[in-house]
């Protein structure tokens, strides 16, 4: 029996695909998936060409750290290559809970959890703490998991103005007295823009409201000094892709909301999980981030090099954007320094509101100086084309 949908289904369908993407071409947002191979902790190749990456999370290159590489192969030896099933069910395996306590000693907390990805974290976490009834302020540049988790929950949002403790005291002001529950979102360090959170400030202002503080320490942990209001957050969620240099999410807190969540986050209860090479490769990661010192202190220095060259704002973070403002001047310097022999990722609405496209320039430990001025010159070079 032929059980592929009725013709006309399906060219509907696929008629509803092709103009949705003919309207993203024309708007210069399409986007694709291009093969790339990462071949050494800073090259890639992509159509045939090795280039040098500044578009990697991997901060610290750990993702080739010969440790990190050999413990998820041990990893696997030992547990296999997958889990098998939901940690609740037998997907279990002994090293989430090395990993866990690993994670809760480094932030301090009394426990942590961990999830299949960061976007899982926090698709799961959010509408497990807030509901119907409750209110979720969320600086308005935070990450798609977080808002897309805001709005899973149910709760009301309302978005704040990007790091203005102000707007968020307006808003408390404004909307707390109504909501049972109160949860504040923010990022220690903004993916897209590479600047901070006034975390003190916000973390003032949460206990002034009786409002929880959630961080979003993705592109913080491993590579900026943290900021000591940071342990002031009752929930501290991250991931274990960039600067680990593996996968896998995780929050830590304390332990009555761990055991909540393992109770109540849908993507943890219902998603199988994480795999033991990705959990191996972590724990070794762990240690090697646990011990600091110039492999964690050196994508800033980069980052700040760049930032000092091209006369912008001193980097706050690994993360350094060059806003360009429409989609195909930002596509066009990509592919200028592409020529030159640099990947440099294009990031385009939705991604950033609109009307700032840009080039996001991620720094890791690797890079070289003479790597960083190269860079700088080809950007120069390139901008320097365009506008004349
Ligand atoms: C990358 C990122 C995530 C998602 O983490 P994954 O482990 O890649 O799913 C969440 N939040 C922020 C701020 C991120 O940059």
């Amino acid at each position: 029996m032929d059980h592929s949908p009725p013709l006309r289904a399906r060219a509907s369908l696929d008629a509803h695909a092709k103009a949705k993407l003919g309207q993203l071409q024309e708007n210069r947002l399409r986007r694709s998936l291009a093969e790339t191979q990462r071949t050494g902790a800073l090259e890639v190749m992509r159509a045939g060409r090795t280039l040098i990456s500044f578009s990697c999370n991997d901060y610290l290159n750990l993702s080739r750290h010969p440790d990190v590489m050999q413990a998820a192969k041990d990893a696997i030896d030992t547990y296999g290559a997958g889990s098998g099933a939901s940690r609740l069910v037998t997907g279990n395996h002994p090293l989430f809970g090395a990993l866990e306590a690993r994670l809760a000693g480094i932030k301090g907390t009394e426990a942590a959890l961990i999830f299949g990805s960061g976007y899982l974290a926090n698709i799961g976490i959010i509408p497990a703490l807030a509901g119907d009834g409750d209110l979720i302020l969320a600086d308005e540049l935070v990450h798609s998991c977080m808002h897309v988790g805001a709005a899973l929950s149910g709760a009301k949002v309302v978005r704040f103005a990007h790091n203005d403790a102000g707007a968020l005291g307006a808003a408390l002001a404004d909307g707390r007295a109504q909501a049972r529950n109160c949860l504040i979102l923010t990022e220690s360090v903004f993916s897209m823009d590479g600047d901070r959170a006034p975390l003190g400030l916000l973390a003032d202002l949460a206990e002034a409201h009786d409002a929880w503080l959630m961080t979003d320490d993705a592109h913080g942990f491993g590579v900026v000094t943290p900021d000591p209001a940071a342990a002031r957050a009752p929930l501290q969620m991250g991931t274990l892709s960039k600067a680990a240099g593996a996968y896998g999410g995780y929050l830590c807190a304390s332990r009555p909301v761990i055991d909540l969540l393992v109770n109540r986050a849908r993507s943890l209860i219902y998603s199988t999980g994480l795999s033991p090479a990705d959990a191996g490769a972590s724990l070794a990661s762990l240690e090697i981030i646990a011990k600091g010192g110039e492999l964690t202190e050196r994508p800033l220095a980069n980052a700040r090099l760049f930032t000092q060259i091209m006369a912008l704002d001193e980097a706050a973070s690994p993360i350094v954007p060059l806003v360009l403002g429409d989609a195909e001047r930002a596509l066009a310097l990509s592919e200028e320094l592409e020529a030159a022999g640099f990947l440099v990722a294009a990031i385009r609405p939705p991604t950033v509101p609109d009307g700032t496209a840009r080039l996001r320039f991620t720094f890791s430990a690797g890079h070289s100086e003479g790597q960083v001025r190269a860079l700088a010159d080809a950007v120069r070079a390139g901008l320097a084309g365009m506008t004349s």
